[in-house]
């Protein structure tokens, strides 16, 4: 098991349908850790390094403009096998086929607007962790209850 740091990406499609609160909520109410927060406009240079995988799908012209639609809300999770088990909560890139239960699979039905990013594996996470957030935008701290979460 390791401590780990992953970053999740409300996209513009979820902040257009209100549902900023519901996806943190998810998150805090599983007990994960919230290190850093925070909403900024993504642009198209950030895009292109963000999803440079995608560069030569036909669908990245689409998707670029999607995900500059709104602003975007940043998260940075901490815990142990955090990549994996933010991924998990995420569910299925294609909404049709994210498990109930999951992100995906609650509160969406469109690939193109499938509610969050989350980091895909450990070097992916802490590359995009730099891109969105500062070290000092990154908060070390503990939690009441401490007994309770087996994350601190
Ligand atoms: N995407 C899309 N059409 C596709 C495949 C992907 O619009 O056919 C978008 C989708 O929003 C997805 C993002 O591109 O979340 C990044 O794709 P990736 O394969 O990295 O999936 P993810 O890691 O987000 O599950
Ligand atoms: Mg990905």
């Amino acid at each position: 098991m390791n401590r780990e740091r992953t970053l999740v990406l409300v996209k513009p499609g979820a902040v257009q349908r209100e549902l900023i609160g519901e996806i943190i909520t998810r998150f805090e109410r599983k007990g994960i850790k919230i290190v850093g927060l925070k909403m900024l406009q993504m642009t198209e240079e950030l895009i292109n390094e963000h999803y440079a995988h995608l560069r030569d799908q036909p669908f990245f012209t689409d998707l670029k403009r999607s995900m500059m639609a709104t602003p975007v809300v940043a998260i940075a999770l901490e815990g142990y096998d955090i990549v994996k088990r933010v991924r998990t909560l995420t569910g299925a890139t294609n909404p049709r086929e994210a498990a109930p239960g999951t992100i995906r699979g609650d509160y969406s039905v469109s690939i193109r607007n499938n509610v969050v990013h989350a980091s895909g594996t450990i070097e992916e996470a802490l590359d995009e962790l730099q891109r969105f957030f500062t070290e000092d935008e990154m908060f070390t701290y503990r939690r009441l209850n401490v007994m309770d979460y087996a994350d601190e």
